[in-house]
């Protein structure tokens, strides 16, 4: 492994899909990854923290056809979804990438040329059950249907089988070189269970891998034969290189490659620990230290899914109990590697609990006496006592261990430790009862003392917690009537006695309200409905058109006289129509509701005079009018036959 020159930390989430509507799962590698940035640049690392998303394929070629946009205009819309949430989780990325972006093209096309030249890439003919919906080829072992075809097992949709010419990646020379560097590198893939998996079906042989599609019009072309797109897959893979300047800036790419780690959902996981890596071998970069595989998130012990209508909508909670508590449930509930259950009941409960009561009680009690008893600023503080030392020194063990999670990527495990000593706090001020010694004028040295560890301890304690809570953390230092913000301060500087009054702390606000479990569940489900969570469309207003402006549609009556399927989708028909004085080709998208055959012979409306365009590679000579219901077409037909070219007005 090449050790970089300076202490430098590169973390990434996968560019996520951005025709998908962000979902909690997204949120929480998102969380995940900006709570180790934040806890690196603490450190004094220099981080580079990359997020992005992935905009070609045919899923967006599809639905951008379906929405009459061009697929860039299309992702310019939607890709604000991730963005804005981004913004309200107060994600700290250093870059944003787009796989569309015109840096990211050319470094694809880079690499994929010089594998090619090194024989690593080479053309050949692939034949396999495709799954148009996700975009892949089914794997072999999926077994054949009794009708004689494939069905997908990611989706359940029928597969076609198709054969094209294709380039393929030299895997199959990668599976010795993958082993070894397992074997010698084996944090590689985390948790160790992902990492044996993967090491077994590296095992079991690996064959060359197809990476462009001739069916696929919307990606980066092969350099040079550009009826050839680059497969997704190869394409999102490298954003992990051109994201920090691979062939645009090459001292930040020297500086951060090879990255720290790659948070990924366990989905993705052969991705990212097979393909990736033998791709990088194949071009001489050196590899990542970490491939760290998540589990999912559940909703009440069931796999959310759209249909279920149990998907969580991550505004919804942020818009109720923002960024922090949301933050700290996903990254304290469960180690990064498994499986989490989110309910509201537990979600709720913790929130009372640690955030409410443990932590937000304290602060706001302690606060609350230094405002009372000291007018906000401490003085005549008495000697420490030997309770007091064993107090500070407990923190010094907290933060040995809290430091040690941390650098483990343990954030749960970190959170605890923060937890169990906030437990030690309250039960110091519960042993030394500040407000019993308040009463007396003699104990007043005592009492300063006391509050002033409480202060320490909290400002101390606060601050281990800005990687995951920034906001409460920044919020905390800020009703202590600190000038310094914690992320200004290097870790190394951290220490139990390190609190003066620099202004004199006020009457505190509340941390975090409790929540009413049931009003909570209540606002959720009522706004949780499936239909809440596609993209809101935008309310439009009305906006009308004069007579004149009508008169200018030339609408006729066409009668088809042949009608067949457009390959390659199954939407749209291919119809050849009568207008009277001429014949005309048009492109329909009613392939869903009309077989072919069922329209011969009809008659319907079509706009004459509309602008020819080019649908699939054919050209379309007008539109025909339709109403839609249920997303699906339906044709107005006419009660008797009328002679074709009639016109309606
Ligand atoms: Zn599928």
């Amino acid at each position: 492994m090449v050790e970089k020159s300076k202490q430098t930390f590169y973390v990434t989430t996968p560019i996520y899909y951005v025709n998908d509507v962000p979902h909690i799962g997204h949120a929480y590698t998102t969380i995940i990854a900006d709570a180790l940035a934040r806890y690196h640049r603490l450190k004094g690392f220099e981080v580079f923290f990359l997020t992005g998303t992935d905009e070609h394929g045919q899923k967006i070629e599809k639905t951008a056809a379906e929405k009459g946009l061009t697929p860039k205009e299309l992702a310019d819309r939607v890709v604000g979804r991730f963005k804005e949430l981004w913004k309200q989780l107060n994600i700290s990325c250093d870059y944003f990438i787009r796989t569309t972006e015109q840096f990211h093209e050319a470094g694809v096309q880079k690499i994929f040329q010089k594998l090619l030249e090194k024989g690593d890439i080479y053309k050949g003919t692939y034949q396999g059950w495709y799954c148009v919906s996700e975009e892949n080829f089914l794997s072999e072992d999926v077994p054949l249907e009794p009708e004689g075809y494939k069905i997908c097992p990611d989706c359940g949709r029928k597969a076609i089988l198709i054969e094209e010419e294709s380039y393929f990646f030299r895997l199959s020379a990668y599976q010795q070189p993958l082993l070894e560097f397992y074997q010698q590198n084996p944090q590689f893939v985390r948790p160790q269970t992902r990492m044996n998996e993967v090491v077994s079906f590296v095992k079991q042989g690996l064959k060359d891998l197809s990476i462009t599609r001739t069916t696929v019009k919307w990606g980066i072309p092969v350099p040079g034969d550009p009826k050839h797109t680059i497969y997704v897959w190869f394409d999102a893979l490298h954003n992990y290189l051109t994201g920090i300047g691979y062939d645009w800036n090459p001292e930040l790419f020297q500086r951060f490659w090879p990255a720290d780690v790659h948070l990924i959902g366990k989905d993705i996981l052969r991705f990212h620990a097979i393909f990736w890596p033998a791709f990088l071998m194949a071009a001489g970069f050196p590899l990542p230290r970490t491939v760290y595989g998540h589990g999912w998130w559940l909703k009440d012990e069931t796999k959310m899914s759209k249909s279920k209508g149990n998907v969580l909508d991550p505004y919804l909670i942020l818009k109720k109990v923002g960024a922090d508590p949301l933050r700290y449930f996903l990254l304290r509930e469960i180690p990064i590697g498994q499986d989490g259950n989110f309910s509201h009941e537990g979600f709720v409960q913790r929130l009372n609990s640690d955030l409410a009561n443990d932590l937000g009680n304290l602060v706001q009690r302690t606060l609350t006496m230094v405002f009372n008893y000291f007018q906000g600023t401490l003085n005549e503080i008495g000697e420490e006592k030997e309770e007091d030392r064993k107090f500070a020194s407990q923190f010094e063990e907290t933060r040995k261990r809290v430091v040690e999670f941390y650098d483990d990527y343990a954030l749960n495990r970190a959170l605890e430790e923060i937890w169990t000593y906030l437990n030690v706090i309250n039960k110091y001020l519960a042993d030394n009862e500040p407000w019993k010694l308040a009463k007396a004028p003699e104990s007043r040295p005592r009492l300063a003392r006391v509050l002033y560890q409480a202060v320490c301890a909290i400002k101390a304690t606060s601050y281990l917690l800005y990687p995951v809570m920034p906001e409460t953390a920044g919020k905390i230092w800020e009703l202590l009537g600190l000038k310094q913000a914690p992320q200004e301060m290097p870790l190394t500087d951290l220490k139990f006695y390190d609190f003066r009054t620099e202004k004199p702390i006020p009457k505190p606000e509340a941390l975090f309200p409790r929540i009413d479990l049931n009003e909570f569940i209540g606002e959720m489900e009522k706004q949780n409905a499936p239909d809440k969570l596609e993209p809101k469309a935008e309310v439009k207003k009305m906006e009308y058109i004069t007579y004149d402006e009508f008169k200018k549609m030339d609408l006729r009556v066409a009668k088809v006289l042949t009608a067949e399927r457009v390959a390659g989708t199954n939407k749209l028909l291919k119809l050849q129509i009568d207008l009277g004085t001429e014949q005309r080709q048009i492109i329909a998208g009613v392939a869903e509701s009309y077989a072919p055959e069922e329209l011969v012979g009809k008659e319907f409306i079509v706009i004459a005079n509309l602008q020819p365009a080019v649908i699939r590679g054919i050209e379309s000579q007008g539109m025909l009018l339709a109403a839609e219901a249920e997303g699906k077409p339906i044709i107005p037909f006419f009660d008797r036959e009328l002679p074709p070219g009639t016109k309606v007005k």
